[in-house]
Parts: structure tokens; sequence; C-alpha cells
């Protein structure tokens, strides 16, 4: 793969303490960091065979979106005044639409997904969806990393769920890309909806033996506990913890209702993580806000997620970590709780630590891959500052990124993909929505007439 050097820009490397350099550099060989480190330093460039100047931007880690349904950028505008944290919500916007999704639909989807994400500085995000084959091979065509999470739905159905597990297992065992971009999970909706504890069980059983993870969506609401009471007679958490699930890795979006005992189970869990998605609970109405600070001071990994894009309309992590930070700051009556260094860990670092890939990317330091996103901040929105985190959170936006690298593959060169045109992506997707839109029509006419 050859050889670059990045130079001249403010680099954040979120490794444990935290470095920055002003003009820094960063090599790169073979798709991982061989160097980083401040501007007398700066390596001799003939010793490599590309070589970009990054001066007047700011280079960070790229981001990890935490949790989404990448697919669903077909129901974008689609849910308004609907909270899609309700079933209400989701049978009135999602439901019978969802029913007109075929499989061709997918690829064209996740493909303007990706790209949104790319272009605005997400390098890995974490996915969870029925089609779980179509999003793979679309991850790998768009050169993005991802956790794909197969959706396993049983609707009460024992032999649908051993078949939905031999599925899934397969695709444990067929997905996983050789150059890491591509990692397969399980993805049980939500424990309240489907999946009885003991498929939940043999779920964590084969991803231990895989070493990958369970993501969920955990404690969305008052609804949503109600339900696990009826049935468990207590949250959600609890109840799984009592039988085993938090042997595994799980990794919960959501949590905007959880007890202080909720909260002690995912700090007591060797590996349990939850997505904070600021805006898609905001947005959605939902009387509870996730208890993010308490949860970090348990201990316990939060990272960040836009969740899909009916409920956020947008993949832009750095509006992400902004609305995380605001809403934090609303819910704990303080300025600040999260500091915006803290903000960008939970959008680099920590979502890595979630998908347990913290040994591979998160971090500018050298032996990681090198996925990396450059901030071009000449523009206007910008200036100087003893606090680019700061700067970037609350005065930046996802649409100032310029370049990314994904395990040192650039594939995003001056806001541009390199991969395959934008336009052709769009236009494609369009044609898609198009097509998908006409059959859910068409749908609805049938059931009319029936
Ligand atoms: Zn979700």
């Amino acid at each position: 793969m050859g050889s670059a050097l990045f130079h001249g820009g403010t680099i954040l490397t979120v490794d444990t303490e935290n470095r920055s350099f002003a003009e820094g550099w960063i090599a790169v060989r073979d798709g991982r960091i061989s160097g980083v480190g401040p501007k007398a330093t700066t390596p001799d460039p003939s010793g490599y065979d590309e070589v970009t100047d990054l001066t007047r931007h700011l280079v960070i880690p790229g981001l990890v979106n935490a949790h989404t349904h990448s697919a669903m950028v077909l129901f974008r505008g689609r849910s308004e005044g609907q909270s899609l944290l309700t079933m209400d919500g989701w049978y009135n916007s999602i439901r019978e639409p969802e029913l007109s999704l075929v499989s061709s639909d997918i690829g064209p989807a996740v493909a303007l997904s990706a790209a949104e994400m790319l272009l605005s500085g997400t390098t890995t995000f974490c996915d969870q969806y029925f089609f779980a084959e179509e999003i793979a091979t679309a991850v790998k065509e768009a050169g993005i990393r991802a956790v794909i999470a197969y959706g396993i739905v049983q609707l009460g159905d024992k032999a649908r769920g051993e078949e939905e597990l031999a599925k899934a297992t397969a695709f444990l065992e067929q997905q996983r890309s050789s150059d890491g971009r591509v990692i397969p999970w399980f993805g049980p909706h939500a424990p309240y909806v489907d999946n009885t504890e003991d498929l939940l069980l043999a779920e964590v059983e084969v991803a231990n033996r895989f070493g990958v993870g369970l993501h969920l969506h955990m404690a969305c609401g008052p609804e949503d506990n109600e339900e696990t009471q009826r049935r468990y007679g207590t949250t959600a958490a609890v109840a799984l913890e009592k039988i085993g699930f938090f042997d595994g890795r799980i990794h919960a979006a959501h949590c905007i209702d959880l007890s202080p005992e909720d909260i002690a189970v995912f700090a007591r869990a060797p590996h349990a993580s939850v997505s904070y998605n600021a805006t898609a609970g905001l947005r959605s109405g939902r009387e509870g806000i996730c208890p993010a600070v308490e949860l970090k001071a348990a201990g316990v990994t939060v990272a960040l997620g836009t969740d899909n894009v009916a409920a956020n309309n947008s993949y832009d992590m750095v509006q992400e970590m902004r609305v995380a930070g605001l809403v934090a700051s609303h819910r704990e009556g303080r300025a600040q709780p999260l500091s915006s260094r803290e903000l960008l860990r939970m959008a680099t670092i920590d979502g890595a630590t979630a998908l347990g890939l913290d040994h591979e990317i998160g971090s500018i330091e050298v032996g990681k891959a090198a996925d990396i996103t450059a901030f071009d901040l000449s523009g206007p929105g910008y200036s100087e500052t003893p606090d680019p985190e700061t700067l970037l959170i609350y005065s930046g936006s996802g649409r100032d990124v310029r370049h990314v690298w994904v395990a040192g593959e650039q594939l995003v060169r001056d806001r541009q993909l390199t991969r395959r045109p934008f336009a052709e992506i769009r236009a494609n997707y369009s044609e898609t929505y198009r097509s998908f839109w006409d059959r859910v029509e068409e749908a609805k006419k049938n059931r009319e007439v029936a």
C-alpha cells in the first residue's frame, strides 16, 4: 500500500494522555500509523510515496458512529411528529412501508449513508438491521469500516428463532472481511420486542465463541420499562444480568431510562457499553435522557451514535457531539459536565472500545490502523483558540471535512469520494427511493381494495 506523510496540521491523538501537536505530523506505512509527533521532529518528506500538507487543518482519529440503521435513510423525513422510540411511532411511520423493502433496495441506500458518513468524517459505524448480507456488500464497496449486527427476529416462534440463529451464525462465519473493515455481530432488536431468554443466551454463547458482541436497543423509555416489568418483574438490564446475558460483549443503544441499579449492572459487566444518541432521543420527545454523566462516573463506556436518519436526519457526528454536550449540560444543570475533550473521546476511542476495536482504531497511535479525518479550518467559523476540541464541537461542522483515510486508504480527497463519485451514488439512490415508495403506495392501495 505504500507510505504517506501528513504534516502541518493540529493533531489531536486522543491517546491515553490526550497528546496534541500543533503543526504536527503523522506517518503511515501499509495502512498503519508508523509515527506521530511535533513539528520539530517532522521526517524528511522525500522518504514517502505521498505527502499531504495539512496546514490550517485539524486532524483527529476517524469518528465512530456507535448506533445506526443505515438502510433506513429511505425513511428520512417520514416520521415527522412521531417518536421512533415508541411502538406507536414506529407503527405509524415505519412498520408498513418497511414490509415493502426488497433486498435490492439495501445496497443503494447503504451506499448513500456510507458516503454521507465518510464525507462528514466518520470512518466506522455500528449498524443493525435486516438484510445484513446486502449491508455488508455495500460497506465493502464503500471501503468504510463497520460492525454489522445481524438483526435477529424471533416473533415468539421457537423454530424461527433457531433458524434465525443459524443464519446469523453463518453471517458471522462468512462476512468478516480479511482487511478487518467488516465486523459481523449479532443484533437482537430489543429484549422487550423479541428474542426469548433462551435465544438471547444462545446468541451470547455463539458471539463469545467468535469474539464479537451483541448490539441491541435497551431502556428506550417508560413503555419499554413497563413491558420488561410485566415480563420479568424488573428492568431489562437487571433481568438480563440474572440470566447471564451480560457475560457477553453487550452494546446497548439509547438507554434513556436507566435506574441506578441498571447503571450498576453495566458497570459490573466485563464488556458492556452504551450508545448515547442525544439528537434522536431529544427529537423523540421522550421524558428520559441517557444518564451519560452517571454512566461514565460509574466507569461504563459511553459512545455516541446518530441512530437512523428518520430519527436524527443527519449522520454528522460533529453535530452529534455538540447535541450530546448540550443535552448533558441541560440534564445535569451545570456547564459542560461532559468536556469537549471527553465528547471527542466518546466519538472516537470510546466508540472503538464499545465495539471491541480499541486495539485497532479510535486514536492516532503507532501500530493502529490509519483511520484519520482532517477538517479544513481555513473557512469562516474557525479562528485561533487554545482549545481545538471546543472549536471543533461547538463551532465546527462535518461539512468542513476535507480528507478521510480508512486503513491508510484515502476515501475522501478534497471533499470528494475517491472510490465512486457521489453524484453516481446519489442518482442510484434516488432511483431506488422512487421505486421503493411507489411499491409502498401500491401495497397500500392493494390493502385498501382487499
Ligand atoms: Zn436504533
